[in-house]
């Protein structure tokens, strides 16, 4: 199984980069974990949305959800170009416009759901954040890949992470920021900590700043933990 970081960006896209986006892909399957803005754009850079059948949406804040719209319309186009291509299947907490008939699909998922999409198995634990979210773990031929979506650190999260071949964290604040977990969200100290309870074969660390301090999160984050750690960027390939 191989993860594509497509958007690492938190709040607002870089130019040229794009916010929440991640891809797991094996063989012909390809599943998408948040589409916010950006997304379709940068992913075009990877493979044609026509080859995505389903994209899981975390949370209705706009930096993981702002393209669930343009990704809709894509596939409007495709198919009435006649390009083969059936309906988007949209998972999510709930249906905030991601269904329309005949291009694409809407299924509730939430804490204790388990879903069977292309041969992945996907599941899901609340987190800690100011509207409702959901972190999200994807299994496939003996690999895990644990996505934090957005969270404060919790034992929660720490136990649904724990053991995955990659955690893809989210790392929302640079050193000397760290009142990530009252946000909902994490900061270096806070992912460290959650590293080193959930011990994964990849840290890879996403939702970064888009006002500099990635290096120096890396730094951080690699002086508190021993394991690998990597910054998602924009089509960065990790095979799990
Ligand atoms: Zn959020």
């Amino acid at each position: 199984m191989r993860l594509v970081t497509i958007g690492e960006c938190s709040g607002a896209p870089l130019p040229g980069g794009a916010t929440s986006c991640h891809l797991m892909e094996d063989g012909d399957g390809r599943v998408l974990l948040d589409i916010g803005s950006g997304a379709l754009s940068m992913l075009g850079r990877y493979c044609s949305f026509d080859l995505i059948q389903a994209i899981f949406i975390s949370h209705f804040h706009a930096d993981h959800s702002a393209d669930a719209g343009a990704a809709i319309y894509s596939r409007l186009i495709s198919q009435d170009l006649g390009r083969g291509v059936g309906p988007l299947r949209f998972y999510a907490l709930e249906d905030r416009g991601l269904s329309m008939e005949g291009r694409s699909t809407f299924t509730p998922i939430d804490e204790g759901a388990v879903i069977n999409e292309q041969g992945f198995t996907l599941s899901f634990m609340r987190t800690r954040h100011p509207v409702p979210c959901l972190a999200m773990k994807v299994q496939k031929g003996g690999k895990t890949i644990v996505y934090t979506a957005d969270s404060g650190l919790d034992e929660r999260l720490a136990a649904f992470a724990r053991g995955a071949d990659i955690l893809l964290a989210e790392c929302s604040f640079p050193p000397g920021m760290g009142k990530g977990a009252l946000a909902g969200h994490m900061g270096v100290d806070e992912v460290a900590l959650l590293a080193n309870e959930a011990r994964p074969g990849t840290l890879v660390l996403t939702h970064l700043p888009i006002y500099g301090g990635r290096q120096a999160i890396l730094e951080h984050v690699c002086q508190a933990y021993d394991g690998e750690v990597m910054l998602a960027q924009p089509l960065l390939e990790v095979e799990a």
